[in-house]
């Protein structure tokens, strides 16, 4: 591999941290990675990471994109517990208040809780010769050259010690939503990016519960994305053998209450009875945990004219969206794949390049997770003609795709961030949802008359 240079620094050693320090392992003679908290000795939700305690799967392409930087990841993950699932067939998803047909695809995906996912990249990563971590490590600005052209390291203070400079040819700021990156570039005199943030208030309560092989029927998942007239969103997850998670919420602070019988009821009013069969009917293993995510967040750096050399931002700190298609770690290991492919092209103009090519992966997820947001009235945002358009197929698809495989494992393709959206426009695809609206119209029609026949 090409060598760019001595040594890199990540900030942040969460999924985005972890996968950015594997890309960036071929390339640089030394990498480390910065983390504030203490890693857990077991794989356990820890401070730094607070949606670790609430419903993750990862995305087929997610998976598949791990697995390429870390072969044998997925077995490793699966020999401790996790499951790999055919992504259509092993999960029930509902969308626009119903649920789509599915048959047997190849996208694989991997159920497992974060913490496990999470720790068992951490591991590998760190086995790597020449990647090491430094927990209790709490970065709190950067090193820039003289001419405040370059970033050449970072300041940071391990445990209770003394704040020290750590140097490095290249930075990536991996620290998540919270990233203070836009402050700290603007201390050197650099722009501020513009921030796209769309205001969702979702809050999640979560809880385990004790599993059963048998139940669902033998699915690990269900999955449930608000869509109006009921904006109430869900999910069910495997999470071991005999171990569940079930994470519900809703808008704007319509969130499950942590009370067994108000949690029950809201998992009630989902529009499917899995949730609620599994939340009345299993034992639960833990209290309730809350999750609050105020805003859909992307950091536009791209636009920028001006940025310093030796600088990436990466993860969730480049953008973040609402949780409920289970898109970001799949979106950290697309930035992974791309970091490498920037990469191996020397580290001439890197962050320019780097994040027009995030900019294109961002996209398809960004619009996913916020065009459906958007149908929500109370949420404030752009709503250009194309987005209303777009907003009102998805709907229609999705009526058609109750009823019609093929439809339904399009969307997932798409979901699962595996194909181009533009693949639901295909002319094909148009004809089938159209059939399938005008075939549902008649048979709603021809119930309608039998009904009144028999009136
Ligand atoms: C409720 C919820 C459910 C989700 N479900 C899914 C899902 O099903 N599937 C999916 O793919 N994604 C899901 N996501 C998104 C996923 O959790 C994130 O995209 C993923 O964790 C990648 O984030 P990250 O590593 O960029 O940032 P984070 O996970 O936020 O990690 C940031 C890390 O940086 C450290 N840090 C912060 N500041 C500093 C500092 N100054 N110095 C040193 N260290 C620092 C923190 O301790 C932490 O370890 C969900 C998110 C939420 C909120």
């Amino acid at each position: 591999m090409r060598q760019i240079g001595e040594h890199a620094v990540v900030i942040g050693a969460s999924m985005g941290g972890l996968l950015a320090a594997r890309a960036l392992a071929d390339f640089f003679e030394k990498v480390t990675v910065l983390e504030r908290d203490v890693f857990p000795l077991a794989d356990v939700p820890r401070k730094g990471v607070p949606q670790g305690r609430h419903a993750h799967g990862l995305l087929a392409r997610g998976r598949d994109v791990i697995e390429k930087l870390f072969p044998g990841w997925t077995d490793e993950v699966v020999a401790c517990g996790g499951a790999r699932g055919d992504i259509a067939d092993d999960a029930y998803w509902i969308g626009h208040g119903v649920t789509l047909k599915t048959a047997p695809s190849d996208m694989v995906g991997l159920l497992a809780s974060r913490p496990v996912l999470e720790g068992h990249v951490r591991r590998r990563l760190l086995a790597l010769p020449n990647v090491s971590a430094i927990e209790r490590c709490a970065v709190h600005g950067l090193v820039a050259n003289d001419e405040r052209s370059a970033i050449k390291g970072v300041r940071a203070k391990v445990g209770n010690g003394v704040e020290q400079s750590i140097i490095a040819d290249l930075v990536v700021d991996a620290s998540g939503l919270g990233s203070v990156s836009p402050a700290w570039l603007e201390g050197f005199g650099f722009r501020r990016p513009e921030e796209e943030r769309i205001e969702i208030g979702i809050g999640y309560t979560t809880r385990i519960y004790r599993r059963r092989p048998s139940d669902l029927g033998g699915k690990l998942a269900v999955v449930v994305a608000g869509s109006g007239p009921n904006w109430r969103n869900g999910a069910v997850l495997f999470q071991t053998e005999d171990r569940w998670i079930v994470s519900i919420g809703g808008y704007f602070g319509d969130h499950a209450p942590d009370d067994n019988q108000m949690f029950a009821a809201y998992a009630r009013s989902l529009p499917t009875p899995e949730i609620h069969d599994i939340v009345t009917r299993a034992e639960p293993l833990t209290d309730f945990f809350s999750y609050r995510y105020p805003a859909n967040l992307r950091r536009r750096y791209e636009r920028l004219a001006r940025f310093p050399k030796g600088y990436l931002v990466f993860g969730d700190a480049l953008c973040s969206f609402n949780p409920v298609y289970g898109q970001g770690m799949t979106v950290a290991a697309q930035e992974a794949a791309l970091l490498q492919e920037c990469l191996r092209d020397g580290d001439a103009d890197l962050a320019r390049r780097f994040f027009n090519k995030t900019k294109a992966a961002i996209d398809t997820p960004w619009d996913i997770a916020v065009g459906n947001d958007l149908r929500h009235p109370q949420v404030q945002g752009p709503r250009p003609a194309k987005v209303r358009f777009i907003n009102w197929y998805i709907g229609k698809l999705h009526m058609a795709a109750q009823h019609d495989t093929a439809l339904g494992n399009a969307f997932l393709q798409v979901a699962n961030l595996q194909a181009s959206p533009t693949r639901l426009l295909h002319p094909v695809v148009v004809m089938q949802v159209i059939r399938g609206n005008l075939s549902r119209r008649l048979r709603r029609s021809r119930e309608a008359t039998q009904a009144g026949a028999r009136a």
